[in-house]
C-alpha cells in the first residue's frame, strides 16, 4: 500500500492497535510521516447517515459535550468570520454554527447524520446532507475533525476549494498524529485507545501542509493546540486510563499551567490537535 500523499511504498508499523478493529495495523510513511491504517476500507456514507454516533442520540447531551470545543473555535475565529458567509463541513450537532450565526452574514452546515435535521430547523440554520447539494460559494469554510475520516482527502479539499470565493479561507482542524502521549511519553495504554477505524489518516503539521499543496491550496498558518490538559496526561501515565482531567483537573489545571503546557507542547509539535488555515493559490 503506497502512501496517499507522497506515493512512497516504505512505511513502518506504529505500535498500538485500532480500538474497534484488531485486524488493522497502524502505518507511518517513512518518507512524509503520514499515518494511515493498513486497510483503509471505505466506511459507507450510510454509517454516518444513521450512525447516531452520539450516545443514543441525546441531542442536548451531545451539544453539551461539544460546547467547550465549539466555544474555543468560535472565540479563536470570531474576528476572521465576522461579516462573512460561512460553511461548516461535517457540522455535527451545529453547535459551532449556532455561535457563528451571531457574527456571520450567513451560515450553512453539511452533515451526513440525518437525525440532526430537526435541530437545525429549530435553530434556523441551513443544512445540506452532502457537499454536492450545496452549490453556493463561501468566504470561509470550516471543517473540524472531519478530514481524518475521509478516504479521498485531496479530492475533498479540491472540492471545498472550488466552493471558496476568491479571497476565501479554508480552516481545518484535525487530531495530531504526533500527540505527546504517543511520541514523547509512549503511553502504551493510550496507543491501544486512540486509534479508531474511522480515522483513516492522521496528520501532522507537515503532512497537513503537504495535503493542502496537493489540493492546490496555500498554507496561511498551521497552529498547534492542546485540547486535553496536563492532568489528563499525568493520569494516562499513572493509571493508563482516559478522563484524568475530570478527576484531577480541579486541583491541577490552573489557567497558567494549562497555557504554559500547551505552548511547550506546541514547540515540540506534540499537541493533540492541529488547526490550519488555507487560501486559494494565486
Ligand atoms: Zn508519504
Amino acid at each position: 500500500m503506497n502512501c496517499k500523499l507522497c506515493g512512497s511504498n516504505k512505511h513502518r508499523k506504529r505500535s498500538g492497535s485500532v480500538r474497534d478493529n484488531k485486524d488493522l495495523d497502524i502505518y507511518e510513511c517513512c518518507n512524509c510521516g503520514l499515518v494511515y491504517l493498513s486497510e483503509s476500507y471505505q466506511i459507507s456514507d450510510t454509517f454516518y447517515e444513521n450512525s447516531k454516533m452520539h450516545s443514543s442520540f441525546d441531542f442536548e447531551k451531545w451539544r453539551k459535550q461539544t460546547f467547550e470545543d465549539d466555544s474555543r473555535r468560535f472565540e479563536s475565529l470570531k474576528n476572521t468570520i465576522t461579516n462573512k458567509k460561512l460553511l461548516d463541513f461535517g457540522s455535527g450537532n451545529g453547535g459551532f454554527l449556532k455561535l457563528a450565526k451571531n457574527v456571520c452574514t450567513k451560515v450553512c452546515g453539511v452533515e451526513l447524520e440525518k437525525a440532526v435535521k430537526e435541530y437545525y430547523e429549530k435553530d434556523k440554520i441551513e443544512l445540506f446532507s452532502n457537499l454536492n447539494e450545496c452549490n453556493k460559494k463561501f468566504d470561509i469554510i470550516t471543517s473540524f475533525h472531519v478530514i481524518e475520516h475521509i478516504k479521498e482527502p485531496i479530492e475533498i479539499l479540491e472540492k471545498l476549494k472550488s466552493m471558496l470565493n476568491d479571497k476565501g479561507r479554508l480552516i481545518i482542524e484535525v487530531p495530531n498524529a504526533n500527540d505527546a502521549l504517543l511520541t514523547i511519553y509512549e503511553s502504551e495504554a493510550f496507543s491501544h485507545f486512540t486509534y479508531w477505524s474511522c480515522h483513516l489518516y492522521l496528520y501532522t503539521q507537515y503532512t497537513l501542509s503537504l495535503l493542502a499543496k496537493k489540493a492546490g491550496l496555500k498554507v496561511e498558518f498551521i497552529k498547534h493546540i492542546q485540547r486535553y490538559p496536563l492532568s489528563n496526561h499525568l493520569y494516562w501515565l499513572s493509571k493508563n486510563a482516559p478522563g484524568g482531567h475530570e478527576k484531577w483537573g480541579n486541583f491541577l489545571d490552573s489557567k497558567e499551567l494549562t497555557n504554559a503546557y500547551e505552548s511547550q507542547l506546541a514547540t515540540l509539535n506534540a499537541t493533540d490537535t492541529i488547526i490550519a488555515s488555507f487560501t486559494k493559490e494565486n
